[in-house]
């Protein structure tokens, strides 16, 4: 989970980072009065997206007065940044900048370790920064076991080429981002730019932190850093549920076991809704897994079902470690949770271990909104002609 920076500035600042002061808004009129109550002779507008480049963009300003912080903010919210829609700025302490620099550590999956990067030219993005001077931009392996400690901190320091009486600052916050990256399980935290001050304070002025969500039961609190606002509302339900799901824009809901068996279950529906009325296409992907239980299944297609777009569904099982007849049986006991709310034909494919058993229990079903497919190709082509077949549930937007 990415954190937008006024997040990781909160994280930074509770692990003792030093950080300017900022205090978010969401309208022009919040942020004159987060601007009178930072009482700085100078601040910073910030646009909240998850995307750098903001500065170029036009989304960094610097003001003077909370008249021009509203300016700002009417200019800075609602603009798109790279795909990105702003709906929130920081308005943030102006810093009064000498020097700005760079610094990050992350996992290094290639070499199953810890990599600490640095440099005095900070500013500009990274991967700029790592092409035109590759040789400016420090890379020191940080031992997870030791992590960024003070010895480790001094070496990248010293390696990044820091003048030797700044040195002893710059490590200090070093090791508190270090603390940051182990004590909220970060897979990545980035400050470009760390900037020193005309005082020759050493700032956070701009951080990005990634947690690791499978860490997330250690951390209740990261819970609210979720970005909710953003997600589609069934993506949201999905997720409480623990679900695989990707809200796409068709009609045909498509339920799988295994993200490469309903990658390419998407991909046949969508060949054949081709040449089809309307060209019914898949509305979703959601991968129930290995376990497929009645609960799962249920859930799966509770979720598809009260999709307003959804005409039909094509349920596609391999059998493996959980045989089909499980996978039947968790089909059944879900439509019998589901009841009314089954809606829309549901088209099933079984193959794989115990497909006959799995079969035989959903040809005895007899449900009237149960079809069943021999082939993933047949069943495709079922869901998507049924999808045409469907009228519209009249909820639809
Ligand atoms: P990014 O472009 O998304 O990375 O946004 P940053 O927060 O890094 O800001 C971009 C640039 O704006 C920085 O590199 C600074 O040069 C400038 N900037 C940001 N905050 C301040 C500030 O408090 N004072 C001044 N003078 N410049 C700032
Ligand atoms: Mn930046």
């Amino acid at each position: 989970m990415d954190l937008y920076e006024y997040q990781a500035r909160d994280l930074f600042e509770a692990h003792g980072v030093p950080v300017p002061a900022g205090i978010v808004a969401t309208t022009p009129a919040e942020a004159a009065d987060a601007a009178s109550r930072l009482g700085t002779p100078v601040m910073v507008v910030k646009a909240q997206v998850k995307t750098g480049g903001r500065g170029k963009a036009g989304g960094v300003k610097v003001v003077k007065s909370p008249e021009a912080a509203r300016e700002a903010a009417e200019k800075i919210l609602g603009m798109d940044i790279k795909g990105h829609v702003v709906r929130a700025v920081m308005v943030a302490e102006g810093i009064d900048i000498a020097e700005e620099y760079y610094f990050s550590l992350l996992v290094d999956r290639a070499e199953r370790n810890w990599l600490a990067m640095c440099s005095v030219q900070g500013g500009m993005d990274i991967e700029t920064l790592a092409a035109e001077h590759p040789e400016a931009l420090a890379r020191v392996s940080v031992d997870p076991r030791t992590g960024l400690d003070a010895a480790k901190a001094a070496e990248v320091v010293a390696a990044a080429g820091f003048r030797a009486e700044d040195r002893a600052k710059v490590a200090d916050v070093l090791v508190r981002l270090g603390e940051v990256f182990v004590a909220e399980d970060a897979t990545l935290v980035e400050v470009n730019p760390l900037v020193k001050t005309r005082e020759g304070r050493i700032v956070a002025a701009d951080g990005k932190v990634s947690l690791d969500a499978h860490a997330g039961f250690r951390h209740p609190d990261h819970a609210a850093l979720a970005d909710t606002t953003a997600a589609d509302p069934l993506e949201l339900a999905a997720a409480e549920r623990d679900l695989n799901y990707v809200k796409l824009d068709g009609v045909v809901g498509v339920i799988g076991n295994g993200a490469g068996l309903v990658m390419s279950t998407l991909d046949v529906v969508a060949a054949a809704g081709a040449d089809l009325p309307g060209s019914p296409s898949p509305a979703n992907f959601l991968d129930i897994g290995g376990g497929a239980s009645a609960q799962v299944m249920a859930d799966g297609l509770a979720i598809i079902l009260s999709d307003p777009q959804v005409r039909s569904v094509f349920v596609n099982v391999f059998g493996g470690i959980t045989a089909c007849d499980k996978v039947a049986n968790g089909i059944k006991q879900a439509l019998t949770m589901l009841g009314e709310r089954a809606t829309r034909p549901i088209v099933v494919r079984l193959d794989g271990n115990a497909v006959e058993e799995g079969r035989a229990i959903l040809t005895e079903l007899n449900h009237p909104q149960i079809r069943l497919a021999d082939t993933m190709d047949e069943g495709a082509r079922m869901a998507a002609e049924l999808a045409v077949e469907t009228p519209a549930s009249g909820r639809e937007a």
